[in-house]
């Protein structure tokens, strides 16, 4: 039986439990009955613009009660959302617009007008939160019923690390199995409240931390961006149970506790995903905090695959075991064998939680799948003898030296142990003689001195000698997206900076 819809837990508590706080908002408690209301108050607007079953909502809201209240809303309403970055400029929109062909968008007064250029036939309707805390006015729930389980209910962008963004659809059914998996995984109970500081347009922020709050009847602090200032704060409120992130911030969170120290707090769970959390900073953040990340490994197209073990040994540089209800396993890239342990090959999945499909894109839909049924991550890693999934790096990312294979991530991890290496990124520069050979863009940390020569002298003692950086640039910044993901097409294009400047 396909599990019940996200928005039916939140109609449900609701009725049974209308005060129980769902979501803190610089000091407001909005309670499951507040968000209920204001959400079919949206659902009735929409219903009013003419969406049915079916339709698209996009929704380009920055991090607010108003973002929750549309997003449900619009299922309610029987419609998918999609997802849209508020930060988005003029060629991400109308890709993403023209590809979904919304009939309504939601915007504020900062993004409306970006957000009409980008706009093309036929247009959508452009509305807009009113003044009122959950940006819609508060309409008796009850007069809605919930969507069927297998209706599409998101529309979720991949990131563009490697290419354009491919819309991902998922059911209420997809969403509800994935969220289910990671409470049962992480003990995740009504008594937990979420620091949330990720953003809501992505599967991350919105997937887990809000699905799976609303799932348990727990609640979550929800703020509009990352500070690690104000997030070792929020730290010491004992209601605060749980932190998700993606590793730069567990670095940024490093570096504040380093200056503020760490906090009196029952944090019982900090969970890093999204990009590969460095050894590194996992032995760095337990020194400080007195307990191991638990690092996890998904994607918008899944959801949640992987997770280390909620009880159990936390491996650094592991994604662990699939979530319950769900498998993984890895095959080998060009006969699509399964491998044994130990062996690198590319990463499948499969369970009730993978999407169904890419929106408008039957090839791409064709290839992401096997017969029977397994999703091609076009991740790649290994399982050790203990069961626990490594990821390597990605297939497209790979770098072939004179028939060598190189995946950045060993590289970088190497590079990162030096202690003048804040952050890094290695990738493949066409080589005449061998194809391509490893460059590596490195940001120093602060007052301490290197040079190119005594990085790649630290890797040659560590890599065989085709894995050594070529090249070392120095450079101010790594090009990063709102997830803190390295965009890895966009490496080696600035200039490094001046040996003097460093
Ligand atoms: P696109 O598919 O458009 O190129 P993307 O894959 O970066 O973009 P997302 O779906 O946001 O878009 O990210 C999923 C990817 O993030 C995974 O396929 C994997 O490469 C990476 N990832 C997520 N968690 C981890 C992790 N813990 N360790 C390493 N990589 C991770
Ligand atoms: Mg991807």
């Amino acid at each position: 039986m396909s599990p019940l819809p996200i928005v039916a837990t939140l109609l449900h508590y609701a009725t049974t439990e209308p005060l129980r706080p769902c979501v803190v908002v610089e000091n407001h408690v909005i309670t499951y009955r507040d968000l209920a209301a204001a959400s079919a108050g949206w659902a009735t607007r929409y219903r009013d613009l003419g969406i049915a079953r079916g339709d698209r909502v996009a929704l380009a809201l920055p991090n607010s009660p108003a973002f929750l209240a549309a997003y449900f809303g619009a299922q309610l309403a029987g419609a998918a959302v999609v997802l849209v970055n508020p930060q988005y400029r003029h060629a991400e929109l109308s890709h993403l617009l023209a590809d979904a062909e919304p009939l309504i968008v939601v915007a504020t007064d900062e993004n409306e007008a970006i957000l009409r250029e980008a706009m093309t036939a036929p247009h959508p309707h452009l509305i807009k939160p009113d003044a009122s805390l959950c940006g819609a006015s508060p309409v008796d729930p009850t007069a809605f019923s919930p969507p069927a389980a297998d209706d599409m209910a998101l529309i979720a962008y991949t990131s563009g690390t490697t290419g354009r963004a491919k819309g991902a659809i998922h059911t209420h059914a997809s969403l509800a199995a994935n969220c289910d998996a990671v409470i049962r995984a992480w003990r995740w109970t009504e008594a937990d409240r979420l620091l949330l500081m990720l953003p809501l347009f992505h599967v991350h922020g919105l997937g887990v931390g809000v699905h799976g709050t609303i799932r348990s009847g727990a609640s979550l602090e929800l703020h509009a961006r990352f500070d690690a200032e104000l997030a070792l704060q929020r730290m010491a409120d004992p209601a605060i149970t749980l932190f998700f992130g993606v590793p730069t911030m567990y670095v940024r969170l490093i570096e504040a506790a380093r200056q503020h120290g760490v906090p009196r707090h029952r944090m019982r769970l900090f969970v890093s995903g999204s990009a590969p959390l460095s050894p590194q900073t996992f032995a760095d953040f337990a020194d400080l905090f007195g307990q191991p990340i638990l690092e996890r490994y998904g994607m918008t197209e899944t959801g949640m695959n992987l997770t280390n073990p909620y009880e159990g040994e936390r491996r650094p540089g592991s994604v662990g075991m699939p979530f319950p209800g769900q498998e993984a396993r890895i095959v080998d890239r060009t006969t699509r064998q399964p491998l044994p342990a130990g062996e690198v090959g590319e990463i499948q999945v499969r369970g009730p939680h993978l999407f169904r499909g890419y929106w408008r894109n039957p090839s791409a839909t064709a290839a992401a799948f096997t017969e029977d049924g397994w999703f091609n991550t076009g991740d790649v890693g290994f399982v050790d003898t203990d069961g626990y999934v490594h990821i390597t790096g990605r297939s497209r990312e790979l770098i072939i030296s004179g028939g060598y294979n190189i995946y950045p991530r060993e590289v970088e991890e190497v590079l990162a142990q030096h202690p003048a290496v804040a952050e890094c990124a290695v990738y493949g520069q066409p080589d005449p003689d061998l194809g391509e050979v490893p460059v590596a863009d490195v940001v120093i940390r602060s007052g301490i001195h290197t040079t190119a020569q005594e990085l790649i002298d630290h890797c040659r003692q560590q890599l065989a000698a085709y894995k050594r950086p070529r090249q070392i640039r120095f450079v101010t910044a790594l090009p990063r997206n709102a997830m803190g993901k390295v965009q890895r097409h966009l490496l080696g294009i600035d200039p490094p900076v001046a040996e003097e400047q460093r």
